[in-house]
């Protein structure tokens, strides 16, 4: 998978995306991260990528142009204007950061993972021409409900959420099936789990973990997780994350 990072601070990235599962991942071929400077797609000498807002106010809003050259270079063809109907290319998302934008959630992360190809657009100041979420983006999205001072850490988080979802990203395979908002299957008949907890379509968020020592400053691990009783360890992990969700996240559970 190819991303393309839009920014007008590409140095940003050193770091964020240089660790861990990305690194890896990078280093595996899994994906290729490439970080574009907006202002390489400038044409004045000053290269110009922000404006005045028209209709008045504060700060400065980034302008379409740049935007729509970098992405009309990187996808190898034009988008088109005001007289044609825009072409979509199937594979690719162009996603425009924004606080404004639909939520980013583990559902959206496992949608952008079938992709070939996410061109992530990261505004600054007061925002992007909206020209740009309406005719290049073909989607824009929002990391959480609070404003940032720019798109790039919202890019990485969308590159760090989608990269380790690839088959191969993470050692173990099975360790995205087993983390918060995974999805549960429906329930087996003569499962001994209560029925509450195995409804379809209910997300969890991950039940506590634990390591050693077992009695730390005379905090104890929970007795179940030492027994080696594989069922009733499953069991306690799914009241444990249903209690958890209740707790932390009450607006997950579907009334
Ligand atoms: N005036 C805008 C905020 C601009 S913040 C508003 O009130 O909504 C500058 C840039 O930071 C935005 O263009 C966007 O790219 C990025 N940004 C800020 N908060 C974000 C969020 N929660 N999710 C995604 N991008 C965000």
């Amino acid at each position: 998978m190819r991303f393309d990072l839009i920014t007008i601070f590409p140095e940003f990235f050193a770091g964020p995306l240089d660790y861990g599962i990305v690194r890896r991942a990078r280093e595996a071929g899994l994906v290729q991260i490439h970080v574009q400077d907006l202002r390489e797609f400038t044409k004045d000498r000053h290269k110009t990528v922000d404006d005045r807002p028209f209709g008045g106010g504060e700060g400065m809003v980034l302008k379409p142009e740049p935007l729509f050259d970098a992405a009309e270079k990187l996808l190898g063809h034009g988008v088109g204007d005001a007289t044609q109907r825009e072409v979509r290319e199937p594979g690719t998302a162009i996603v425009l950061m924004s606080a404004a934008g639909k939520l980013f959630t583990q559902e959206t992360a496992r949608r952008y993972a079938k992709l070939e190809r996410m061109i992530l657009i990261c505004g600054r100041y007061e925002g992007v021409d909206e020209r740009v979420a309406e005719h290049l983006a073909s989607e824009e999205i929002s990391v959480g409900d609070y404003v940032l001072s720019g798109g790039e850490l919202p890019a990485a988080i969308i590159v760090d959420a989608v990269t380790r979802l690839l088959p191969g990203a993470l050692g173990n395979e099975a360790s995205t099936e087993n983390e918060s908002f995974r999805e549960l299957e429906l329930p087996d008949v003569n499962s001994s789990m209560p029925d509450t907890l195995t409804r379809r379509g209910k997300l969890l968020l991950d039940y506590p973990h634990y390591t050693r020592p077992s009695d730390f400053r005379g905090w104890k691990v929970p007795e179940v997780l030492i027994g080696g009783n594989h069922a009733e360890v499953a069991k306690w992990r799914h009241v444990q994350a249903e209690e958890k969700t209740r707790r932390n996240r009450p607006d997950l559970f579907p009334r």
